[in-house]
């Protein structure tokens, strides 16, 4: 069964798509927790961050570039940013997909909850 960001690749369910190449998609949260909130999604579905391998190196590097050009792209780079990789049940992950939250537009608060 693909996980919903697949779906989302794939065209199956819509999705405010802001970046996509070959590597990656990039796309706006559905339930944003900050006025911006866009999350960065490798194409090859990795589990979480428990299942990276060396073989993802190149793919993980590229999903940091792309936040840092997106987040240049969409005005909120001088101000500042949270980008967040949630990870597995204690780490808070929800979706079976690696995906990075890149978070913007307000200021945010240390330590996180
Ligand atoms: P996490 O809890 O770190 O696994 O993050 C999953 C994120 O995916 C949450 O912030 C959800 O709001 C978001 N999400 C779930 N379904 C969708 C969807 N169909 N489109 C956009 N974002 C979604």
């Amino acid at each position: 069964m693909s996980s919903i960001f697949t779906r989302i690749i794939k065209r199956e369910i819509p999705a405010v798509i802001v970046y996509e190449d070959d590597l990656c998609i990039s796309f706006r949260d559905i339930d944003p927790k900050a006025p911006q909130h866009i999350l960065v999604v490798p194409k090859k579905e990795i589990k979480s961050m428990a299942d990276v391998t060396e073989d993802d190196e190149l793919i993980l590097g590229h999903l940091l570039v792309k936040a840092s050009e997106i987040a240049r792209e969409q005005g909120i780079s001088d101000s500042g940013y949270r980008i967040v990789i949630n990870t597995n049940k204690e780490g808070g992950q929800t979706v079976g997909h690696v995906h990075l939250h890149l978070l913007g537009g307000r200021q945010m608060e240390w330590p996180p909850g």
